[in-house]
């Protein structure tokens, strides 16, 4: 066997840290009785007539490949879906790609359009994927810093300060997880300036765009002059509420959407045949659930938004997703020890906001995809416990 300065492991692979999440989950999943607000997923089970779909393609025999970029009539109703929701106008032949989730998306828009040494722009707080994937895919992630006093939405003069001669993209989040800022269309145009200005790509995380609450919801693609700069990143998990079908799609401009398939192609092959029948039905039909889920989403959010600036966290009102990310300072706490001492003092499970980078540090993030009574009863518990703190 190797030792361990002659690992069989990839050099890549073995420097990433595992997710900070994890940790949580691990610890939670051992206790009793955990109320827990750190998943990034709905608490909702897909609406019925997506999963009749999926049933009724497999009884119908449609158990095999469908094309490498996924069957043709999801990518025209994808295409016909962003045109009608976000004005974004793609050709279904050549400009849309269907993936496994939106992670796979990510992935592969990587590793399209990276040469080795090359940097993408990460904006902390953010997803955590997205610098291990740009890691991965052989760049170098430059991380730059979103912060409270911006509401978490990163200025313009912030990304161009962090360009160089090797930047190649960005990759921007709106709504953010696990801020859940919103860009508005002002601030997207913004960052369109310092993005034409310096010949660069934008990786556009457009996962939770159905899920905004107070403002209409601008794709970065649909910005004077980004369509040929954007690669649109989107798929069904959380507002279709389908996390475990993994199914995502990529929308962009021809020849990246051409390299991404012929990555697709040798790596993944397709996306699962019954999930792409069950997500031609959720986009034809699924606008009312979604709007359901919405609207009780939004209601959860006021509650927990009130709940914590009662009990003294100060907490903004994000705009979008399913998370709020208040602040723990003034219990003196850092982010982890609040976290880890909620979760044994009064079993309520959040995420440490350090583990979505530097800028997260002071914050914690708490999901608000489950239900109003356990809102109640997790924010019943977290005022106890930051009342023996203040
Ligand atoms: N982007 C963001 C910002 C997310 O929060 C997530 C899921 N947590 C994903 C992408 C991945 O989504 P999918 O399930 O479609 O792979």
């Amino acid at each position: 066997m190797r030792d361990q300065k002659h690992s069989y492991l990839s050099r890549s692979v073995d420097q990433l840290k595992p997710s900070g999440i994890r940790r949580f989950f691990d610890l939670a999943s051992q206790m009793e009785n955990v109320i827990s607000l750190g998943v990034g997923e709905p608490d909702f089970v897909t609406p019925w007539n997506v999963i009749e779909a999926s049933f009724h393609s497999l009884e119908q025999g449609y158990t095999a490949y469908t094309a490498n970029a996924g069957l043709f009539e999801l990518r025209e109703e994808i295409s016909k879906y962003l045109n009608k929701s976000y004005e974004v106008a793609y050709n279904p032949e050549n400009q849309v790609i269907v993936t496994v989730g939106a992670s796979q998306a990510i992935d592969i828009a990587l590793r399209a359009i990276i040469n080795p040494g090359e940097e993408v722009i990460v904006v902390e707080p953010g997803f955590v994927s997205y610098a291990p994937a740009v890691a991965l895919a052989g760049g170098t992630p430059v991380t730059i810093q979103a912060t409270a006093e911006n509401a978490f939405n990163i200025q313009p003069y912030q990304i161009e300060a962090a360009i160089t001669p090797n930047t190649k993209a960005i990759i921007l989040c709106s709504p953010n997880n696990p801020t859940g800022a919103v860009l508005s269309k002002d601030e997207l145009s913004g960052i369109a300036s310092v993005i034409e200005k310096h010949d660069l790509l934008v990786i556009s995380d457009e996962i939770y765009a159905e899920l905004t609450y107070d403002e209409v919801f601008t794709s970065f693609a649909s910005i004077k002059g980004m369509i040929d700069r954007t690669i649109l990143i989107s798929g069904f998990s959380k507002a279709f509420a389908m996390t475990g079908w993994r199914l995502g799609y990529a929308a962009g401009p021809k020849d990246i959407i051409a390299a991404m398939t012929k990555i697709h192609q040798y790596t993944i092959m397709c996306a699962p045949t019954m999930a792409q029948h069950g997500a031609l039905e959720a986009l034809r039909h699924g606008n009312d659930s979604v709007i359901q889920m919405k609207t009780s989403y939004r209601q959860r959010r006021n509650f927990v938004v009130k709940a914590l600036n009662e009990m003294g966290l100060s907490c903004h009102s994000p705009g979008g997703a399913f998370y709020v990310f208040p602040s723990v300072e003034n219990t003196g706490l850092s982010s982890e020890e609040f976290a880890e001492q909620l979760l044994h003092e009064e079993r309520v499970a959040v995420v440490p906001g350090n583990v979505f980078g530097k800028s997260g540090e002071g914050h914690i993030r708490c999901s608000y995809a489950t239900s109003l009574k356990q809102l109640d009863e997790a924010m019943k518990r977290m005022a106890r416990f930051v009342e023996r703190r203040l």
